[in-house]
């Protein structure tokens, strides 16, 4: 097996890297820093994150600094503060035993005065983001006549979040006679564009096949309807009972929106997207990276720098808009060496999106049918079995309890007590998940009967939201002419229509949760008339139905005893829609999911 020795790195950069735990170099390793020790020919390397690109590039860099010189010898450019700070943060790790050397990390965001005032003291290795890179240049606080070598990490990303313009104008300014090492996991035209402008025959090196996925991930579907996305969710969670994983959204608002679902629902989960500070994203990631948290919804941007390897699960609440990003999502679990699954979440119609995406990352998606309640009992309970086979017995404490405990308990046999207190924690978890009922959306359900039908289920469903209009039949309207007036506004595409109910100087209609704000900005902007009149459209309280009465927010798990220390109180989890009904609780996550285990990365209490 090939050492890092043979690769040609000195001893200081092997004792650095044996602390921190790396025995042999990656396949990336292994071509990229022989290459660029040996040669100064430029590199195009494809490589997916996780792979261990960062040292690639790094260390053969490392390998050669000038050390006696106070010159800036190499600039790396990343897409996002967090990829930037990760890249320092590694190299000042590599070059832990290299004295004199310096490393900064440049990004938008932060005081730029600090920076510059890091900057004027001599850095070898400067990892910045394009925008405030520029912005350097520009003040001229930032000189690369003198750089020898720059690298463009995730080339593919920097060019997807507009940074074109910026690269062009950091590359016009570094001398011809450097070596530039790009790196991306995916090559579409706009990165070959890059390679072919501004490299000069470049070598290329591959970890793995070009844009093709980790060996690592499997990927699945679940087809469900629109209604059932954030159900299915769900169920993707409670089976899984150790999850650990990133569901990415599209956009900003999506991210928050499932978060906030989620975390009323009683899930271990945030979000993380840019419309957050740069605080609080640093928090939540911090605290995602410590396991404080199972789940993190994000964007595609927002995630970028997260540097985990332990990721059980990708999540693709919907597909991305670029296919490429799919690589980019599916890459982040199934990382240094560990096995992970990329779940895309699709309805019927989106099901044509999977192929270009098999084609891009070579593998087939394998339609999965989404968990039944049978299934996630089955998980929860013996996740729950196995938490009671390796709870610590704290026997100075509870030994004074014990024999009134012994007294009441009398008569029962042991297989009694078993039921009993596996019934305790999971009675509710049960109830839940009785008569569960089947999220999957077959192509046969497809109909023109079906709408009608689901519609008069539809009447508690969790997933549509209830809106007030100030017309009604006196305005002639109709549920036709209401159902016309929705689409007018081009809310979303095949956005679902729920119940609708035509009173007489007002209606109410249900539409798709997802796009409530979006419904009711539509209306606005577009300034909606009906015969005549202005159209007011309001969220107002869903109606209850005997049913689901005093369910909403039902109890909470509180009575219990709060013993998560900082963790937040416990909220039961929501019902999905359809079976309102049943108990009060969602399975209590104190109970089922375990408040007592060790590991933090337990659902919020
Ligand atoms: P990267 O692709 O550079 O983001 O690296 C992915 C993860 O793999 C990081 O957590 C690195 O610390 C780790 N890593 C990189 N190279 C090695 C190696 N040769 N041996 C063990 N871990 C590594």
């Amino acid at each position: 097996m090939t050492t890092f020795k043979d690769l040609g790195l000195n001893e200081n950069i092997i004792k650095a890297l044996t602390d921190l735990g790396y025995e042999n170099p990656t396949e990336i390793q292994e071509k990229a820093i022989p290459q660029v020790i040996a040669s100064k020919a430029d590199l195009k390397a494809f490589a997916q994150t996780g792979t261990g690109k960062t040292a690639a590039f790094g260390l053969p860099i490392l390998e050669q600094i000038d050390l006696n010189s106070k010159d800036t010898q190499a600039i790396i450019l990343s897409p996002t503060r967090e990829l930037a700070l990760q890249i320092a943060k590694n190299i000042e790790e590599f070059s832990k035993y290299m004295k004199g050397f310096s490393v900064a990390a440049v990004y938008g965001g932060a005081s730029i005065e600090d920076q510059i005032r890091k900057l004027k003291k001599g850095v070898h290795i400067i990892v910045g983001t394009p925008g405030r890179t520029v912005d350097l240049i520009k003040r001229k606080q930032l000189k690369l006549s003198n750089i020898q070598w720059l690298v463009l990490d995730e080339a593919d990303e920097m060019l997807n979040m507009g940074f074109k313009d910026e690269l062009d104008k950091i590359l016009e300014v570094t001398p011809k006679e450097k070596q530039t090492l790009l790196f991306s996991a995916t090559f579409p035209r706009e990165v070959e564009g890059i390679a072919k402008n501004y490299m000069y025959k470049p070598v290329e090196i591959t970890s793995g096949e070009k844009n093709k996925g980790s060996d690592q991930v499997s990927h699945q579907y679940y087809v469900v309807s629109e209604r059932n996305r954030y159900n299915a969710l769900k169920r993707i969670a409670d089976v899984n009972p150790d999850i650990y994983s990133i569901i990415f959204c599209r956009t900003r608002r999506e991210t928050q929106e499932i978060a906030d679902k989620l975390i009323k629902d009683g899930y271990n989960a945030d979000a993380l997207h840019g419309d957050l500070s740069q605080a609080q994203r640093d928090s939540v990631m911090e605290k995602f990276r410590k396991k404080h948290l199972q789940i993190l919804v994000a964007t595609d941007v927002a995630a970028r720098g997260l540097d985990v390897n332990e990721l059980t699960h990708v999540i693709n609440h919907k597909l991305p808009d670029q296919i490429e990003s799919y690589t980019h999502r599916s890459g982040r679990t199934g990382r240094a060496g560990k096995v992970g699954i990329s779940i895309a979440i699709v309805t019927s119609r989106e099901k044509g999106k999977l192929r270009p995406i098999e084609r891009l990352i070579g593998k087939q998606f394998v339609s999965t049918p989404v968990p039944t309640g049978k299934e996630i009992c089955q998980n929860q309970l013996l996740k729950l079995i196995d938490k009671v086979h390796d709870i610590k017995v704290n026997d100075i404490e509870i030994n004074g309890f014990l024999p009134s405990i012994y007294e009441k308990l009398e008569g029962l046999d042991r297989e009694e007590l078993i039921k009993r207190f596996v019934s305790l924690e999971f009675n509710t978890f049960l109830s839940y998940y009785q008569n569960a009922p089947d999220l999957n959306d077959s192509d046969q359900m497809r109909g023109s009967g079906r709408d009608s039908d689901t519609r008069g289920k539809r009447r508690d469903d969790e997933n549509m939201s209830r809106f007030f209009i100030n017309i009604g039949r006196k305005d002639n309207l109709n549920p036709a002419r209401l159902i016309g007036l929705i689409n007018d506004q081009k809310i979303a595409k095949n956005i679902e229509i729920g119940q609708i109910e035509i009173l007489d100087t007002f209606s109410f209609f249900e539409l798709d949760k997802n796009y409530q704000a979006e419904t009711i900005d539509s209306f606005k902007q577009n300034g909606a008339e009906f015969e005549g009149r202005n159209v007011n459209v309001e969220i107002t309280e869903k109606k209850r139905s005997g049913r689901s009465g005093g369910r909403r927010d039902g109890g909470s798990s509180s009575d219990r005893g709060d013993r998560g220390g900082d963790r937040k109180r416990s909220r039961d989890r929501k019902p999905e829609g359809d079976f309102s009904g049943f108990g009060r609780k969602r399975p209590d996550s104190k109970s089922a999911f375990g408040s007592t285990d060790k590991g933090s990365k337990r659902r919020k209490r």
